[in-house]
């Protein structure tokens, strides 16, 4: 069932399923960073507007709250009410303007995902509002998608069932779809998986115009990718940290992408896997030379900068090393046990050397 009043308040004695921080896809966080930094005059003003160091400090920062999380994949609520808040919202802002508009009828009548959410990723109210009236033809054209959302329910179910099947350990958090602004495709709260569905209304490229520019272009998906989207979410949600190097982090997305892959039969980064495989030895090598270090500007997060390649073939390089792994264990449940469990740089260098990509 897809829930669309979620009436259960979050309930600070629960048990924190987190043992660490999960930032998530960390890679819409550094794109984020990059796009306002690089892209377009809407976010150069919105760099001026953020204060990042407690925005970072809070992105680091353990959950406030506490999770609803279960083994029960049936027992997931797939929570919908902020879209449908925020469109009130949007259709009010004639009358109310964007910012009141916003704060009475979508912030304040937040769910717990999206009191995550603001706090995680959105911070001031003023600077989401602008961004709602420079992007409103955009957000304007999203709106069917995001009301196919709830007929997504069956094919997440699904997923969620495979998941269950193919990791019996796997722990299951609700997930809250919510509207942001152009910045975050997915990330973790404390009341579960929060999905920026504005990030998956992508319909038509002519509207891919000012003021979203080759970020945007990259990073902007249809709805149809909302499940395999889940899913990598869902990889995140069950991962530890990898540790910070190249091999690290790639390997980290790449598993993510892998098990996705296994779970819906649909790869996030088909383009960027594509390219590996035709020029897997030349990459291999580069790969290789650099993967110690921390320096992931040519491998990943690099939407709006890759030149002459794809951008963020790291998710490719990890996705291959994952799917060699798995090709070399004869029980492939325990080969995703093994690699949804490593839990730093040094098992990652394991997990590369018996992978045998590396040879
Ligand atoms: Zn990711």
């Amino acid at each position: 069932m897809i829930v669309t009043r979620d009436a259960t308040a979050r309930n600070p004695s629960a048990p924190d399923a987190w043992g660490t921080t999960s930032p998530t896809c960390a890679n819409w966080w550094k794109r984020r960073t990059l796009v306002v930094v690089k892209i377009s005059p809407l976010f150069s003003a919105m760099v001026r507007m953020t204060r990042f160091a407690p925005l970072l400090a809070l992105l680091f920062a353990l959950p406030l709250g506490a999770q609803r999380t279960n083994r029960d994949p049936d027992a997931v609520r797939l929570v919908t009410d902020d879209i449908a808040h925020f469109w009130d919202a949007f259709d009010a802002r004639a009358v109310l303007g964007t910012e009141r508009a916003l704060d009475s009828l979508y912030f304040g009548r937040a769910t717990p995902g999206l009191q995550d959410f603001q706090q995680l990723r959105l911070q001031r109210k003023d600077t989401f509002a602008k961004t709602v009236d420079v992007a409103a033809r955009y957000y304007g054209s999203t709106r069917a998608s995001m009301a196919r959302i709830a007929t997504f329910e069956p094919s997440l179910r699904d997923m969620l069932r495979r998941f269950a099947a193919l990791y019996p350990d796997a722990t299951f958090p609700d997930v809250y779809f919510v509207v942001g602004r152009l910045s975050t495709g997915g990330t973790t709260g404390s009341a579960g998986l929060l999905i920026g569905a504005e990030m998956y209304g992508r319909t038509d490229d002519s509207l891919l115009t000012a003021p979203l520019g080759n970020w945007h272009r990259a990073v902007l998906r249809p709805v149809d990718d909302l499940t395999v989207i889940v899913a990598h979410e869902l990889v995140h949600y069950q991962q530890g940290q990898l540790g910070s190097s190249l091999l690290g982090r790639s390997l980290r997305e790449g598993i993510a992408d892998f098990v996705a892959e296994l779970l819906t039969g649909q790869n996030l980064n088909a383009g960027a896997v594509d390219y590996l495989d035709a020029h897997e030895a030349e990459l291999r090598a580069e790969f290789l030379a650099g993967m110690t270090k921390d320096d992931v500007s040519q491998w990943l997060y690099n939407g709006d900068a890759s030149v002459g390649r794809p951008a963020d073939l790291g998710y490719a390089v990890g996705h291959h090393i994952a799917r060699a792994y798995y090709e070399r264990q004869a029980d492939k449940r325990t080969a995703v046990r093994e690699m949804l469990t490593l839990s730093n740089e040094d098992a990652a260098r394991r997990f590369l050397d018996a992978s045998g990509w590396a040879h």
